[in-house]
């Protein structure tokens, strides 16, 4: 495997190479979420890049990119062993400067849901993965249906920029219990551990209510509510897959997306019907 940090050299690297590129974007500290992105990729392109950068242009202020879990040396060997063939890692230096061009999450999709309690967040999100996918030129982009809306603007900004990739979604990946994997889960002590599972829980509730019939999106909501409590709920909703808020659950095109606090950690979850 090859570790690159500089975007002209792994420009270089990758100019001519006529083969197709899977690539995965990730922070780090990486687990078996991101291993399904980079098996996923690997299936499907001759190269696998992947990219390990810490963005801190999509951490808010008061957030956590100070104490954001690191851990490169385990990155470097579980990339290694999954088979990647180019590790892109640069510093913070590489991929900014001052007085910066920027993207800008759109006015309404970017500004609901976690966008509406991290504003600004999506528009460091869609810098960060447009500056990397102009160094890269993947063939395809490999991103988590646990960050829905994220996938879904950076699917707006594909399209609506007429960009040349296909941006692959991938199945959220599972504790046994339920828990969806996330690199923020060692933020939780063993009490909020047991707390975070109320998140499956609702949305299991959900999936069991909408197969024996019931699609109405407010008893349905209610009902996750009262799933989730005591714990601090950012959203509980129903979406279409284009993010537009259904009143009753359209099976194959509905979203049920939650955000919830626990202790001090803000966990996303959702399931796709
Ligand atoms: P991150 O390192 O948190 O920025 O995540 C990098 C990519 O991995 C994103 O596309 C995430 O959506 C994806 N990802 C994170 N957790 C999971 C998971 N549990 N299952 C599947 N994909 C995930």
């Amino acid at each position: 495997m090859k570790i690159i940090s500089s975007p002209a050299e792994l420009k270089n690297y990758l100019v001519g190479m006529n083969q197709s590129i899977g690539f995965i974007p990730t922070m780090g500290a990486l687990h078996e979420g991101h291993i399904a992105l980079i098996k996923k990729a690997k299936e499907q392109n001759e190269i696998v890049v992947v990219s390990l950068f810490l963005n801190p242009t999509q951490f808010l202020k008061d957030e956590d990119l100070e104490k954001y879990p690191k851990k490169d040396e385990a990155d470097k060997k579980i990339c290694e062993l999954s088979g990647v063939d180019i590790m892109f890692f640069p510093q913070v230096s590489d991929m900014y400067g001052v007085d910066e061009v920027s993207v800008l999450a759109p006015k309404i999709r970017g500004y609901v849901l976690e966008g509406e309690s991290r504003p600004g967040h999506f528009n460091g999100v869609l810098t960060v993965v447009m500056k990397l996918l102009n160094i890269v030129k993947p063939t395809r982009a490999y991103f988590g249906k646990k960050d829905a809306q994220q996938l879904n603007l950076i699917s707006l900004m594909v399209k609506q920029l007429f960009m040349d990739v296909e941006i692959v979604p991938v199945d959220t990946v599972r504790e046994k219990d339920g828990l969806a994997l996330s690199s923020r889960n060692v933020y939780l002590n063993k009490d909020e551990r047991v707390e975070a599972l109320k998140i499956a829980s609702s949305l299991r509730r959900a999936s069991a209510m909408v197969s024996k019939g019931v699609l109405n999106s407010e008893e349905i909501t209610t009902a996750m509510r009262e799933t989730l409590a005591p714990l601090e709920i950012f959203y509980v909703e129903v979406l279409d897959r284009q993010f537009n808020r259904l009143s009753h659950v359209e099976i194959a095109n509905t979203v049920i997306l939650v955000e919830v606090k626990v202790g001090t950690t803000r966990l996303l979850d959702n399931i796709w019907l």
